[in-house]
């Protein structure tokens, strides 16, 4: 089982990490590492031939799957379809969902849980560019 670390903690800020994600096993949330308050992220890791072991349903919050590495199948309700690296599939609230890695190679996952709806501005209606000196 990998842990998540803070490595940096701001005011305004934190960095977390699972290290590589290589060698990542099993499941993880990053919420508390980071303080988020906005969305919940996961990492997850199946090996092959594996699924979650329920199915579960959110009440309030959608998900969001980003597949990084491997391929599977994803189930949600009563709808089967392949999924691999590259692959994002939104996930509605109160819909039936499981996730099932087919590859050689673990199936390598982030899931992002927000509240349904939620998002309001987003990229540039809600970016303003400002003057900082680059300090990298
Ligand atoms: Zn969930």
């Amino acid at each position: 089982m990998s842990e998540i670390k803070t490595l940096q903690k701001g005011e305004k800020f934190a960095h977390a990490s699972v290290g590589s994600l290589k060698g990542f096993e099993g499941k993880q949330f990053v919420k508390d590492a980071t303080g988020a308050t906005s969305c919940e992220i996961s990492f997850g890791s199946l090996p092959t031939g594996a699924a979650i072991p329920f199915f579960h349903s959110h009440r309030e919050n959608e998900e969001n799957y980003i597949i990084l590495s491997g391929e599977g199948k994803f189930q949600v309700d009563d709808t089967v379809f392949d999924i691999a690296e590259g692959s994002v599939i939104r996930v509605a609230t109160h819909s039936d969902r499981n996730i099932k890695c087919t590859s050689a190679e673990p199936l390598v996952y982030i899931c992002i849980q927000a509240k349904e709806g939620s998002l309001g501005g987003y990229t540039m209606t809600d970016a303003d560019v400002t003057e900082r000196e680059n300090l990298l």
